[in-house]
């Protein structure tokens, strides 16, 4: 197995974001990141114009962020060709997608496209000119994943008159953990089936005014591609096989999102490579993302193992529920229970590593 560190969620001058690909990929070369993933604002324009492609050692995949007329239900679409439906100006005078989002969580995924909910709580009342756009539909079952951390998303809801200035000034050191109500639905949405987080930057460099004095860029590319990461996993090694090329490359990465195997990282408090957590039960290894279809009458144990690349505080969560915590940097738990654990690492008061979920379902009962 290959692991590949990426940020997700980025916009760039094909919406309203202020760098272009080749800085934004440079960034992310800098940065030592295998791979990023473009989400301009209901455009595959950076797509069509070639900018899909390996920049030195950073994979660059060009997705779409997708909006309702509402300006609700913002949607991550990996793996699109072309963007699905029709584009209409909204009162405010951005674009629109004339679909419904269940209309086109549904049509990204008959395209063979792969979908995530952006920011689905957010809520801000800061920045009067960046309204919340939180996700209104829940319904729907075939979307693949939940954005459970979105770095701009934090630290706009943190915002205060007081902390303003030290917010812009360090937009590293106010992030904490994941949005609480977006892994509590996560974890309740994994009783019925495999639902898949990632985290992600939301990156737009957007130059603002501070306190009127000076200007700013907020969230520089560079600063927060050292922030919340996904890293995923993978069979094999990428970019070497020359015949197979960026598509094959490109599949893979998705193929992994879509899967979860993949866990969520603060890059800030420490690199997360080499995180760990996998399963053996009966012969066979199960990963982040993997079901384990668990037969009560042969008598045989789950084992859980986890590795942490540095010391921290690791929580066995279950169901939800924190079911174990130690101090270190591995750990080892046998279960003989259906339900889905997954593990929080944490810094101090600092969430660190998230990852996905393994997921133990009854033999009888399984997806
Ligand atoms: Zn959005
Ligand atoms: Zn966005």
């Amino acid at each position: 197995m290959f692991e590949y560190s990426g940020a997700i969620h980025m916009h760039s001058i094909y919406s309203d974001g202020t760098g272009t690909i080749e800085d934004i990929a440079a960034y992310a070369n800098e940065t030592d990141l295998d791979f990023i993933i473009l989400t301009d604002h209901n455009n595959l324009k950076a797509k069509e114009e070639g900018y899909e492609r390996w920049f030195n050692n950073t994979l660059v995949i060009i997705g779409c962020e997708i909006n309702d007329m509402q300006n609700k239900n913002h949607y991550l679409a990996f793996g699109i060709d072309e963007i699905v439906g029709t584009y209409k100006k909204m009162s405010c005078g951005d674009l629109g997608c004339v679909l419904s989002a269940i209309e086109y969580i549904n049509a990204i995924k008959n395209k063979g496209g792969v979908g995530f909910i952006a920011h689905p709580f957010e809520k801000r009342t800061h920045i009067p000119d960046h309204p919340a756009f939180p996700w209104l539909e829940w319904d729907n079952k075939d979307f693949n994943g939940i954005e459970i951390w979105n770095h701009m998303s934090e630290w706009t809801e943190g915002l205060s008159d007081k902390n303003r200035i030290q917010r812009f000034l360090h937009p590293l050191k106010s992030i904490v953990a994941p949005d609480e109500k977006a892994v509590k639905i996560w974890d309740e949405l994994n009783n019925n089936r495999k639902v898949v987080a990632i985290g992600s930057v939301d990156a737009h460099a957007h130059k603002q005014s501070v306190v009127g004095f000076f200007e700013v860029e907020i969230f520089p590319y560079k600063i927060l591609f050292k922030s919340v990461r996904t890293h995923v996993f993978i069979d094999k090694e990428l970019n070497l096989d020359c015949r197979k090329g960026f598509e094959h490359d490109k599949n893979q990465v998705i193929k992994a999102l879509k899967e979860g195997h993949s866990f969520i990282v603060n890059h800030y408090h420490g690199n997360g490579k080499g995180f760990r957590f996998y399963a053996e039960y009966d012969g066979g290894f199960y990963n982040m993302g993997d079901e384990i279809h668990f037969d009560k009458s042969k008598n045989k144990m789950i084992t859980f193992k986890t590795y942490l690349p540095k010391e921290a505080k690791i929580k066995l969560i279950k169901n939800g529920k924190c079911a174990d915590e130690i101090e270190g940097l591995n750990s080892i738990w046998d279960s003989n229970e259906i339900g889905n654990y997954r593990i929080e690492g944490w810094q101090g008061d600092k969430g660190w590593i998230f990852s996905n979920h393994i997921r133990v379902v009854d033999v009888n009962k399984k997806s």
